[in-house]
């Protein structure tokens, strides 16, 4: 049957983001714990129910690689989404509880990412639109899962914040106003993947003078997030919730479009290679600047280091127990 708010005990709040908050929920009739994602939405009630029909394709995804669903319903003037609660939560929280993130672990959410990416697109025509790291979850059993994928697109329309779809995580292309392709997604997963084994955001002010003292600055939390978009060294005093369109997140679109991509930076300070050069390919080839040579997932997939990954007989399991 359908679900409403009388099925669940609120048990924690997880988190909070642009559209909206995740609460840790049990479903009293059977037990079953999950994360309960409250959207606030602006829209009429035809809409609001299209947004349910297009939310269904969700309840068809089954992938290992991807976050599973219960359901969805409408709390005036809130949309519910009830999925699978993952116990160890998003990889931004691990590496700025533990620092930077073994590479080889990289690796992993390299190699499922591109699956859940191939999985969504290839066989129900999803973009996901929204990589990052908090949109990649982890459990106790080692299991790295993809969520929040973009399969509404009046929810996307819907939802009463103006600045979702606004990330840092944002393609040049996309700034420049282009159509979404998974190939942005691409990008998304670069600028991550960096993020994770680096231990921070990859973008940074011009004039940061730290560069010298890689494993200094890679133990301190990242300068740009995308909770707070400003410098924590350099606050231009706008107030993060008075306007998320500060001078900082313009500059740093303007960094996007301009600048050479970010790299892996794979020989560290020390002069001694800290991550296989394998790595480094993956990720110079997700972070094209031009969408055009950008690869697909499924091109990606072939990359040696995506392989090795694969294979890589690391325990997840026994990992994940020490985040
Ligand atoms: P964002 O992804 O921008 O951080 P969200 O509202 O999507 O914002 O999620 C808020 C937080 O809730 C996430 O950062 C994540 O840590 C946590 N979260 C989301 N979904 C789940 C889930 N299924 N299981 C466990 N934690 C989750
Ligand atoms: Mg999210």
């Amino acid at each position: 049957g359908t679900l409403q708010n009388d099925d669940f005990r609120n048990l924690e709040e997880l988190g909070t983001g642009n559209g909206g908050s995740v609460i840790k929920v049990e479903h009293l009739s059977t037990g079953v714990i999950m994360a309960k994602k409250i959207v606030l939405i602006d829209a009429k009630p035809a809409v609001r129910k299209q947004i349910l029909r297009e939310l269904h394709i969700m309840y068809d995804c089954d992938s290992v690689y991807i976050v599973s669903s219960y359901g969805a319903y409408l709390t005036e003037p809130n949309i519910c989404i009830c999925m699978e609660f993952m116990d160890k939560g998003s990889f931004d929280g691990v590496y700025k509880r533990n620092g930077p993130i073994d590479i080889r672990v990289v690796g992993k959410v390299a190699f499922c990412v591109l699956e859940g990416l191939r999985y969504l697109y290839d066989v129900h025509r999803i973009i996901h639109r929204d990589i990052k790291p908090s949109n990649i979850l982890l459990n106790s059993a080692g299991e790295i899962k993809l969520c929040d994928f973009g399969v509404s697109g009046e929810l996307i329309n819907s939802i009463a914040n103006t600045f979702v779809g606004t990330s840092i995580y944002m393609s040049p292309e996309r700034i420049q106003g282009g159509d979404y392709s998974v190939k942005s997604d691409i990008w998304s997963l670069g600028i991550t993947l960096i993020e994770l084994a680096h231990g921070r955001f990859p973008f940074n002010d011009s004039d940061s003078d730290d560069e010298d003292d890689m494993m200094e600055d890679s133990l301190r939390p990242p300068t740009i997030t995308p909770d707070s978009p400003f410098s924590r060294r350099r606050s231009r005093g706008v107030s993060l919730h008075g306007s998320l369109m500060t001078m900082s997140i313009i500059e740093l679109m303007h960094q996007i479009v301009k600048e050479p991509a970010p790299r892996l930076m794979a020989i560290g300070p020390d002069g001694r290679r800290r991550f296989p050069v394998e790595a480094e390919e993956l990720v110079d080839a997700c972070l094209d600047k031009e969408p055009e040579k950008r690869s697909m997932p499924g091109g990606l997939a072939q990359f040696k280091w995506i392989e090795m990954s694969k294979n890589d007989p690391i325990d997840l399991k026994a990992w994940a127990a020490t985040t």
